[in-house]
């Protein structure tokens, strides 16, 4: 019975990471769209409804575009999700994002009162190419009242492909590294 019970908890658990990884591959594509304009980012964020799946919102990084240093893929998902809802509140909805969300992406999404994260690249993959602030996003959950499940690395590899990209390394070069 305990075995039984285990099987079907793996399977359980083994449905939900096939589920998130489609997910992190949409994205993926969705934001490798970037790749090929004025303005490259390997950042995106998507929001879906956490039971019935169902896309909210998505968006990119923009801080280039909109001369707006807090224009991160996850503040403007979240702004824009919560502008369509017409409510400050994000609850029963899960994010996806293609890198670890930095320190204000995170606080953000916990002010949000978003249910999960489910992040591609990890903080120290991104800061390979540009300039990060080193607190792991599991960890300002960790010390916040809001309950928020943050999942990942998922898909890592693909996530980190939009980083290597050499239109996305071109972009680089041009970015601020202080
Ligand atoms: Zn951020």
């Amino acid at each position: 019975m305990l075995n039984y019970a285990m099987a079907v908890a793996s399977a359980g658990r083994a449905s939900v990471m096939s589920l998130d990884e489609e997910r992190m591959r949409e994205l993926y594509f969705f934001t490798a769209r970037t790749l090929e304009t004025a303005h490259p980012v390997p950042f995106g964020a998507l929001i879906v409804n956490t039971r019935s799946g169902e896309r909210l919102m998505r968006a990119t990084n923009a801080v280039a575009r909109e001369n707006d240093p807090s224009a991160h893929a996850e503040v403007r998902t979240v702004r824009l999700a919560c502008k369509k809802l017409r409510c400050p509140s994000l609850a029963g909805y899960t994010m996806y994002s293609t890198c670890e969300p930095c320190p204000m992406c995170m606080a953000n999404a916990l002010w949000a009162r978003l249910d999960r994260v489910v992040f591609g690249a990890t903080i120290a993959d991104a800061n390979r190419h540009c300039l990060q602030i080193h607190v792991a996003a599991k960890q300002i959950a960790r010390r916040a009242d809001m309950a928020c499940v943050v999942e990942g690395p998922v898909l890592r590899e693909l996530c980190c492909s939009l980083f290597t990209h050499p239109n996305m390394q071109r972009a680089f070069r041009t970015w601020s590294t202080r």
